[in-house]
């Protein structure tokens, strides 16, 4: 019998992939480490080992204007190519690795960067010199010289980067690409590096352009104009294209949980049916039943998918065993790794913290029996590491599911997928032997084990404002426990990730593909933006100092933001809370001026507060731990790291 599809072997030029899922480009942060070739190295044959079969390196700058920050491997960089020779063949037995060849463009961040045009990106503070006719003939020298380098360093295949904003795709477009010479034809400069490239690979090598379905930015190409630019990329000698969606400064989210999964795949399904070479389809694709989907219908020859396998690095081995419910979900927050990326640290993952080091575990492994107190971020993730390292562990939870406050937040439009977070934790107590015990709450003095972990987590901070009692008012916690029915009219205190995500939760909900691609007015092709439009109820927002959102993830809190300001969601800060009467509250301005703000209810999102047992001296047979928020208050990022 055939194998299911995803798992039929692959011809890519003269390779043969063993699955139809790679594992797309993902800078890892680790560049600037002295042993950055062994620790890449590790890290890919761990995903190697779990079933990917083809993985695509983070970008390697075809030179030096090229490189995104002064943190990335360039080819003909004499210490870069030692590094990237170890690599290859610290790997090479356990799968095909695949080199990108990297330019940034005017998204450069160091001051000696280069575009089409000298126009300054919106998100970039330097501004790109314009490209001579001799720049560009050494840009093409350089990425043929560095594919003749990557081959001969012995990777499998080539990627050229074209998509995302970066220098071919800001050619490509007409609001970077104001040049009067023969390079203002959109595609010239890709068809010209790809057969450039192209004789001096050979013809079997597999040579991959990453290109943009869609920029989603205003005035980008047409449909007519990206399927004309893959059809010649195909004539030029590409073996794949892979289909990358948006700019980095487009103001539509492309990959975050606010867009529902596999929203961008018909793009890459338009190009497939217009080329005869095979089409990747990727951008939030994180689960089997979407790969079977795509792959089945055809809308793809190849899936390509780097977060997910952050998350599990065992995705394919365990979907392709049966055992797919027992994957750790990419829940598409970005928190632990793009912000690690734009923030230049190293990534990881919020769902999997081990994704990418191997970090010294705390020594209460040495102890025999430990209790652990709550099962919510923290409590789960440590209770897991220690059954692996052979501990015997109780888990306490004082409900009656494990998870804590992720069920509070699936309960979030857009982060239904912690339920899957949860789902995957009771897979691993299950399979690692943990003892759970729900509805059970801690009794110090009754626990017999030689550790107590405390991970009880935290309570919603209670505010004392004046008059408060006068108005119907609930805490973030209650509220979304308890599906509070509420007026028209609703304030709330506290503007920060919490408060933002109640706003998110009052004015929208889930959104399908279709309604995702309205309210980005995606369709059209013309000015890709947010619809503005009225939310069903009026909700504002206030925090007495600092802006609304702060706290938010560096790539995603913009997209919210956005959101709740196109639904009419009103943003207050820099104010003291002068006094709630029964028809809402007056504030004072720093500036001295006051504002009534009428509302039916309030709900409290004022921070949270650790939540410990008060008689937690009566344990006395060992150490007391404190872990997650009963330790530091934090975020769901901090709480899982914490419990390792
Ligand atoms: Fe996915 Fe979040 Fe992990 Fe990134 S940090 S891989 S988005 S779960």
């Amino acid at each position: 019998m055939p194998q299911p599809l995803p798992f039929q072997p692959f011809p890519l030029g003269n390779i043969t992939l063993p699955n139809r899922v790679i594992m797309g480009s993902m800078h890892l942060g680790l560049e600037k480490e002295s042993s950055a070739a062994q620790q890449m190295a590790d890290f890919y044959n761990k995903r190697f080992q779990g079933g990917a079969g083809f993985i695509t390196t983070g970008g390697i700058a075809v030179n030096e204007e090229g490189m995104g920050s002064l943190d990335f491997f360039q080819f003909q960089h004499k210490q870069h190519q030692l590094q990237l020779q170890r690599l290859v063949e610290l790997t090479k037995t356990n799968g095909f690795l695949c080199a990108q060849l990297f330019h940034a463009g005017r998204y450069a961040y160091h001051r000696n960067l280069v575009a089409p045009s000298a126009i300054r990106a919106p998100i970039n503070r330097y501004k790109p010199r314009e490209l001579t006719a001799a720049d560009i003939k050494k840009l093409i020298s350089d990425f043929t010289t560095s594919a003749a380098i990557a081959q001969q360093t012995g990777f499998a295949a080539i990627e050229i980067m074209g998509s995302e904003g970066y220098l071919l795709n800001e050619f490509f477009s007409p609001v970077t690409n104001k040049r009067t010479d023969r390079y203002a034809q959109p595609s010239l400069l890709y068809s010209e590096i790809m057969e450039s490239v192209r004789s001096v690979t050979g013809p079997g090598f597999p040579v991959i352009v990453r290109m943009s379905g869609i920029d989603l930015i205003a005035g980008n190409p047409g449909a007519e104009q990206v399927i004309l630019l893959a059809q010649a990329l195909e004539k030029a000698g590409a073996s794949a294209l892979n289909i990358g969606i948006g700019w980095h400064e487009s103001k539509v989210p492309t990959i975050s949980s606010l867009v529902p999964p596999a929203a961008f795949v018909p793009f890459a399904s338009r190009i497939k049916q217009q080329v005869t070479i095979p089409i990747i389809a990727s951008n939030r694709i994180n689960s089997p039943d979407l790969i079977f989907h795509i792959l089945q219908n055809n809308q793809a020859d190849l899936i390509s998918m780097a977060r997910p396998f952050l998350a599990d690095a065992e995705f394919i081995n365990k979907m392709q065993s049966g055992n797919a419910h027992s994957i750790n979900t990419c829940i598409a927050c970005n928190q632990a790794c793009l912000d690690h990326t734009f923030s230049r640290k190293r990534v990881s993952c919020l769902v999997n913290p081990l994704a990418n080091t191997t970090v010294d575990f705390p020594n209460i492994h040495t102890k025999k029996n430990i209790t652990i107190a709550g099962a919510g971020p923290a409590g789960l993730q440590i209770a897991c590491q220690l059954a692996k390292s052979g501990t015997n562990v109780e888990l306490l939870e004082a409900t009656g599911s494990i998870g804590g406050q992720m069920n509070l937040a699936a309960k979030i439009p857009g982060k239904k997928e912690f339920l899957d977070t949860i789902r995957y934790f009771r897979q691993e107590l299950k399979r690692l032997g943990v003892s759970v015990l729900t509805n059970t709450s801690l009794d110090p003095s009754s626990v017999q084990s030689d550790a107590l972990v405390v991970a009880t987590g935290s309570m919603p901070n209670n505010i004392s404002i004046e008059g408060l009692q006068n108005i119907s008012h609930c805490n973030y916690r209650e509220f979304l426990e308890n599906k509070t029915e509420t007026g028209k009219n609703i304030l709330i205190i506290g503007g920060g990730a919490i408060g933002c995500d109640i706003a998110y939760s009052l004015l929208a909900r889930e959104k399908s593909a279709e309604e995702f691609y309205q309210l980005y007015n995606i369709d059209s092709f013309v000015a890709a933006g947010i619809q503005s439009h009225a939310g069903e109820k009026n909700v504002h927002l206030f925090r007495r100092n600092g802006k609304i959102g702060q706290g938010l993830g560096i790539t995603t809190g913009w997209a919210l933001l956005q959101e709740l300001q196109a639904c009419g969601a009103g943003f207050h800060s820099g104010l003291s809370y002068e006094y709630f009467n029964q028809d809402g509250l007056t504030v004072r301005y720093h500036n001295g001026e006051t504002a009534f703000f009428p509302g039916e209810n309030v709900i409290l999102c004022a921070g949270q507060t650790p939540s410990i047992p008060h008689d937690l001296q009566k344990f006395t047979k060992g150490k007391i731990y404190l872990s997650g928020s009963a330790k530091n208050i934090g975020d769901a990022k901090q709480a899982f790291a914490d419990g390792l």
